[in-house]
């Protein structure tokens, strides 16, 4: 057993009770605990550490605790770069449908199902290296989850902001390229081979459209792309 003082910063203070907010606390660690052990074990999911000091000095999760330390916890940054080559795929669970279509919306392939399970989330974060998103503080906590984020928001809209601010997505996304509902890509169609399924005031006006291969909706740039077009230029103005 070895007692060190934990200090956490920023929104990580969310996950704590109201008296270990905004101030260092003694904390009592198992033997042996890593400082994932430890900082999970105080309610904090590895997944939302960016940074941990030791006495001062950069640590990993995997340093063993010892007593007397003063160890102190810092968050991702709330808006940054993509941090990595390529475009980030996620996986969300059950509960997180609304933020699902959004990121489909935005082209970010995100796969989620209403009756998806932790193990089958568990398995795309290892096989697939998806991001998992959750309100579910346990799940993250997970060794096999290696990348993930709290949605600590609510509602769906607020909840993508979070997101697209966290990971970054901005620059990479390609609006209406995947379906919302299959997460499948979206191919252009010639507009007299689906002319007789189109609202009379849509086959007037448009010319452009595009077909999921897997169900057969079909999508055009309509009022809604241009409302998704809008909350796009106002995440990337930096509004909220
Ligand atoms: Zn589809």
């Amino acid at each position: 057993m070895a007692t060190a003082r934990f200090r956490f910063h920023g929104v990580l203070e969310r996950f704590l009770p109201r008296e270990r907010r905004g101030r260092a606390f003694a904390h009592a660690c198992a033997r042996a605990a890593t400082l994932k052990n430890a900082i999970e074990s105080v309610g904090v999911p590895h997944t939302e550490v960016a940074l941990a000091l030791v006495n001062g000095e950069r640590a990993t999760l995997s340093r063993i605790v010892r007593e007397g330390d003063a160890v102190e916890v810092y968050p991702w940054p709330a808006r940054r770069a993509p941090h990595e080559p390529g475009r980030p795929e996620f996986v969300a669970d059950a509960h997180l449908g609304g933020l699902a279509r959004f990121l489909r919306m935005l082209g970010f392939d995100t796969v989620h199902h209403a009756h998806i399970s932790d193990e089958e989330i568990r398995r795309l974060a290892r096989r697939e290296r998806r991001i998992v998103l959750t309100r579910d503080r346990e799940l993250l906590k997970c060794r096999e989850i290696v990348r993930g984020g709290y949605v600590h928001a609510r509602k769906p809209e607020a909840q993508l902001r979070e997101v697209v601010a966290r990971f970054g997505l901005v620059a990479c996304a390609r609006p209406f390229t995947l379906c919302l509902v299959c997460n499948v890509a979206l191919r252009p169609v010639a507009k007299a081979s689906i002319l007789e399924r189109l609202p009379p005031a849509v086959a007037a006006s448009r010319e452009h459209f595009v077909r999921c291969a897997r169900c057969g909706r079909v999508y055009w740039e309509g009022s809604h792309y241009a409302r998704m077009r809008a909350a796009l230029d106002r995440l990337t103005d930096g509004g909220t």
